[in-house]
């Protein structure tokens, strides 16, 4: 382990759009504003986010999903086989199409490709390929074409594996497939890890499986098959409980662990923020271990984004310190 391999910080993936990019995507909407006219606003808001994360210091890069809505409707929206469904309460007073698969699954060309060589273009640092896998784009959509749950899931880890793999063949060193609802249905963990099993089979970039709200004591020790190097967990907003299980069980990949909550406006200490890193650091060493915030920070307003991704940064050059001082045991 040296010193420049452990605590590598990180973030789940999205971050607040800029004020002026919201108003473009409105305008889009609205038919108000060309399609190339909005990828130009895009793009800029994704150097920007590349230029911040660089300026906070963090390690592992993200595009920020400028270009994306709703994680499952998005790649709906690019992929065969997906019609548009009515709309549906996500939480509060958030609505959205929950989309439907009509047809048979393809995929008629790469749908993030190009975005992640634009935002590798721009930094030495890397910058993580990002999707969502087949078991949350299942749950999160109507089945109408394929005869049971496991044959639409194992449908859409064939296209999430071709997208996966050019992403691989691109050069991402990091392919982040996300499974939020993975515990939606404990009942069928199976399936999602069958269906993980096909997108990363021929991968070699570093695979991680981002798992945020819900019940992860219902999946665990069985989401440990899910075949992926590394889980990305939400921690902080659950006062980091779910490393009791590990105590019976241990963890066995690399964590991503959450030590901020991206739920609330209340920004925490530095000092409550490293406390997380090292609770995780009894059950996870260092070099397998990622500081990040909980979840997405699409929800909050960019200068909220920032100040979150600071605090994991203060937090982890904090415990680094100790850990070269070998003040806690590793
Ligand atoms: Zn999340």
């Amino acid at each position: 382990m040296t010193a420049d391999n452990i605590l590598l910080t990180t973030s789940v993936g999205s971050f607040g759009k800029p004020d002026y990019l919201q108003k473009a995507r409105n305008q889009h909407a609205r038919g108000k504003l060309g399609a190339a006219e909005l990828v130009e606003l895009e793009r800029k808001a994704t150097l920007e986010w590349i230029r911040t994360q660089e300026e906070i210091g963090l390690d592992i890069l993200v595009d920020g999903e400028m270009y994306r809505g709703d994680m499952v409707a998005h790649f709906a929206e690019l992929l065969d086989g997906y019609s548009e469904g009515g709309l549906v309460r996500a939480y509060g007073n958030r609505y959205y199409h929950k989309p439907v698969i009509s047809g048979k699954l393809a995929r008629p060309k790469p749908m993030t490709v190009e975005w992640f060589q634009y935002a590798q273009s721009l930094t030495d640092k890397p910058v993580k390929g990002m999707l969502t896998g087949p078991y949350t784009m299942l749950d999160w959509s109507y089945n109408e074409a394929y005869p049971t749950r496991r044959e639409a899931a194992l449908a859409l880890a064939e296209v999430v594996r071709q997208e996966a793999e050019d992403l691989d063949r691109a050069g991402a060193r990091y392919i982040q497939i996300d499974e939020p609802a993975v515990h939606a249905r404990p009942e069928e963990l199976a399936i999602a890890i069958e269906a993980m099993g096909i997108v990363t089979q021929n991968l070699k970039a570093k695979t991680i499986s981002h798992i945020c709200y819900g019940d992860f004591a219902a999946i665990y020790p069985g989401v440990l098959d899910l075949p992926v190097d590394q889980l990305d967990l939400a921690m902080a907003n659950y006062e980091y409980r779910w490393l009791d299980l590990m105590d019976r069980q241990p963890f066995t990949k690399e964590m991503a662990i959450g030590i901020v909550d991206v739920h609330t406006h209340e920004l925490e200490s530095v000092a409550e923020a490293a406390d997380g890193i090292r609770r995780g650091l009894k059950y996870v060493s260092a070099d397998k271990l990622l500081p990040h915030p909980d979840c997405g920070l699409k929800t909050r307003p960019v200068e909220e984004s920032i100040a979150k991704c600071r605090i994991v940064v203060e937090a982890t050059k904090v415990v680094r310190a100790e850990l070269a001082k070998n003040a806690v045991p590793a």
